[in-house]
């Protein structure tokens, strides 16, 4: 034990020493050179200083400006500086894995290191992080472990938490108990900072922290609103009045100056966008639950139109274009390869980026494309403030985002297309002047923009609050509601409730709100709890193979890519790994077993294809299956003789079993309509299903009864994947079950589900299921 700070001092001396010669070096000065002409740099020594005064310190500041790779570096030169040495530890949250390894890399080249040394990242099953390291960049999920098994962060003394203003729940999450930690813990640092922030808010929370703002050096962007894109682009928007079917006024009008048979094609797009011109007039709750651009369509052709019009018109520069999500993207992408001038690799470089992309296609984002050609890059908001493309002229954005929202008084979560904040837009525009003027093509009216939130509400007040509550209980935080309420903004008490019911119904809570064995477990799994218990008894019960792709895939996305272009042929293919007996889960599993045998003999690419499956997705959800597999080892789940827990993974009886215990409540009664296929769910009734589920098209139906993943609410709900499942499942693995009234029906979970049930059945099943549940508890 003596030799080991001997050993840290000798490293951390040598570090120092190259760091020395780095300085001096050609390249080091070059590097010193930029990192001095960043805006960041001028305000060095003031947040030094105030860093030093004050215990919570807000900075704001354009992104680019230098504060995710050069603010820690300050703290940490200053250290060095000060002969301290060693003493400080930094640790840098970054709202996703991918920002905080990029980061990381730009942050140790910039000091001429290898990661690793001074300078290292930590993400979930990955790990660059050395024995010297003093600045350890890492996902808002690592320092919560961190947390977990040391409340007080010893040793560390300064905490960074980035792009705070994305108001993910984690991060809301993290607040509380760093304001818990502060009045322990004097002398730790506290930083927040963003691109945006409502700095009002941040600060009295944390009792008049002071705000430091890193004035930007962007150049100016001009702005195209819907009419000025139309204008420029020979179409006009009209005034004129008219009521349409539903009572609505319409106002506006495209009026056509001639662009070939262009004309129709986008009018229809133009005219979803302009239901959005009348939004003003709508109530806040109309406007909430109004989609008004189909997803499907987006005004993809309205973004084709631009695209175009740049390509042939504008000067030279890339393009970045801000889509709802990958869905989205992937089709829009597909649909420009086919294009005749878009589609063209001698003209155009197209890209598409995302939160979980592999780095080597990150790494043709960030390159230069060949003289000529025009690069242009599909993008979710990723690209808004964590990863900056430097030479992007001009910004298409669509105005919208999928954000999970959830309605408490349903108790039903749905993703939607909703409008973006204020703060979004002007990040979005700020992408287009890194290098020069640039251009932003907002394809809405302005009077639309103009009813924008300033900010995005918050995730705690818009997503169900099931995680965040486990996290609370396996942190020993206390009370749920009493520590949900400390919060920046603080939900409601519905929401709060319907989550803490939740857990009790699923068995990860007892009556007391104790956190069970098993809410353990699913505390410490990186997937919701549902796909966490799905998980654990994939495991318990020997099909645990089957069930990591299934929920995989339901944390990735859908594999099959079924879009309003290839309907009828995306569900042919699909439907070849149906074995017609009502589940969109199970063909999924096969496909991706296909899928990964056809990889293993060089064709899986070719594969996918042929049957309108995603490269990427596969790779993604083998990717996430092998994270899985890993933690399901470390706590113990899984054998690491992978028979074991495989040993009935050939048993869809056991595996729709195994689906009804995650699912679960999600369940409802087939009922089957003079051949259309309706269902029975307790919250809203009789409802359909979603048109890209086999199940809308399937004969035969082997139980009356379905488990379903998701919900899709638009003008009606209509259920996403759904399987069959027997009797006997519901009785052994759905939730907490008692014998309801005497006429036999079933009820479940204070009156959740109440539907009919043979009595006998009930009472044949209930004695096992008592001893099952006094397992789960334990
Ligand atoms: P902020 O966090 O304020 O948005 P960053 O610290 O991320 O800004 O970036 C500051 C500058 O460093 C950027 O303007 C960019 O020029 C440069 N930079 C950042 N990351 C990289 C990278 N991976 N490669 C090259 N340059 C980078
Ligand atoms: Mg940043």
């Amino acid at each position: 034990t003596l030799l080991i700070p001997e050993l840290k001092n000798v490293e951390s001396m040598q570090l120092r020493k190259q760091q020395h010669e780095w300085q001096e070096s050609l390249d080091g000065q070059k590097m010193l050179e930029f990192r001095r002409s960043l805006p960041c740099y001028k305000k060095r020594d003031v947040i030094l200083k105030a860093v030093s005064e004050n215990q919570v310190v807000l900075v704001s500041g354009e992104t680019g400006c230098g504060k995710t790779t050069q603010l820690p570096q300050y703290i940490l030169e200053s250290d060095i500086e000060m002969g301290t040495g060693t003493s400080i530890s930094i640790i840098c949250t970054q709202p996703r894995r991918m920002s905080a390894m990029t980061v990381s890399e730009r942050v140790a080249a910039e000091r001429g290191e290898k990661l690793g040394g001074s300078v290292g990242y930590k993400v979930r099953l990955d790990n660059m992080k050395g024995r010297n390291t003093q600045l350890l960049y890492c996902t808002t999920g690592i320092l919560l472990r961190r947390l977990l098994c040391d409340r007080n962060l010893g040793g560390v003394t300064h905490v960074i938490i980035d792009e705070i203003h994305e108001r993910g729940m984690n991060e809301d999450f993290l607040l509380v108990v760093l304001k818990d930690l502060l009045p322990r813990r004097p002398d730790l640092r506290l930083i927040l900072m963003s691109a945006t922030l409502d700095s009002m808010l941040f600060s009295s929370y944390f009792s008049g922290a002071p705000t430091i703002h890193i004035p930007g050096h962007t150049y100016p962007v001009r702005s195209h609103f819907l009419e000025n894109i139309l204008e420029k682009t020979r179409y006009r928007l009209t005034h004129h009045n008219q009521t349409d079917h539903f009572g609505h006024e319409k106002k506006w009008r495209i009026q056509s100056r001639g662009f070939g048979n262009k004309k129709t094609q986008i009018t229809t797009s133009v005219e979803v966008c302009l239901e959005a011109a009348s939004f003003k007039e709508y109530s806040l709750e109309t406007r909430k639950s109004l989609t008004c651009w189909d997803p499907e369509s987006l005004g993809f052709n309205l973004i084709e139109h631009v695209l175009c019009h740049i390509v042939l018109n504008e000067r030279l520069g890339a393009i970045l274009v801000f889509m709802m999500g990958w869905d989205d993207i992937m089709s829009l992408k597909n649909q420009l390869h086919m294009h005749p001038l878009l589609g063209d690799a001698s003209r155009v470089m197209l890209l598409a980026c995302h939160g979980s992309m592999a780095s080597f296609e990150q790494e043709l984002i960030f390159r230069a494309p060949s003289d000529g050609v025009r690069k242009i890059v599909l993008a979710t908001n990723v690209a808004e403030t964590s990863i900056t493309i430097n030479d992007v002229v001009f910004v298409i954005d669509c105005g919208k985002a999928k954000e999970t929202s959830y309605d408490a008084v349903n108790n039903a979560s749905c993703l939607l297309p909703s409008w973006i904040s204020k703060a979004a837009v002007q990040q979005r525009r700020g992408r287009a002047g890194r290098v020069q003027p640039g251009e932003c093509y907002h394809l809405y009216p302005r009077c639309v923009y103009e009813t924008f939130f300033e900010y995005q509400l918050p995730e705690i007040l818009r997503m169900p609050l099931e995680s965040v509550c486990l996290q609370i209980k396996s942190l020993q935080l206390g009370n749920i509601s009493e520590f949900l309420s400390r919060s920046l903004q603080a939900p409601e008490a519905l929401p709060v409730a319907n989550a803490i019911r939740y857990l009790k119904i699923i068995g990860a809570l007892d009556e007391m709100e104790n956190l069970t064995g098993l809410g353990h477990y699913l505390s410490v799994l990186p997937v919701e709890p549902k796909l966490g218990k799905m998980l654990i008894f994939g495991a318990i019960f020997g099909c645990l193979d089957p069930v990591m792709t299934i929920v995989a895939s339901l944390c990735v996305r859908d594999p099959f890519m079924i879009s309003h272009i290839n309907k009828d042929l995306a569900i042919r293919a699909k439907s070849q790994f149906s074995t017609r007996d009502f589940s969109d889960h199970l063909p999924v599993v096969r496909a991706f077993n296909s899928w990964k045998y056809a990889e293993m003999q060089q064709f899986g690419d070719e594969y996918c294809h042929r049957n309108f499956l995603s490269v990427q997705t596969m790779k993604d959800i083998d990717s996430l299956r092998n994270q899985l597999f890993f933690v399901l080892k470390e706590t113990g789940f899984a054998d690491s003789n992978i028979n074991q827990s495989n040993r009935f993974s050939h048993d869809e009886h056991i595996i729709r079993a195994i689906m009804c215990a995650g699912l679960f409540p999600g369940l409802c009664s087939i009922m089957n309509k003079q051949k259309n296929i309706m269902f029975k769910t307790v919250e809203d009734g009789l409802v359909s299903l979603c048109s890209s589920s086999l199940n809308a098209h399937e004969p035969s139906i082997p139980f009356p009864w379905s488990v379903f993943s998701g919900k899709w609410k638009s003008n009606a709900v209509f259920l996403l994947d759904s399987t069959a499942v027997s009797d006997s499942a519901i009785l052994l693995f759905g939730g907490k079950i008692s014998r309801g009234h005497t006429d036999g029906h079933l009820t479940m979970m204070d009156g959740y589900i109440d539907f009919f049930m043979e009595p006998a059945v009930v009472d044949m099943y209930l004695p096992l299921r008592k001893e099952l549940d006094e397992v789960i508890r334990n």
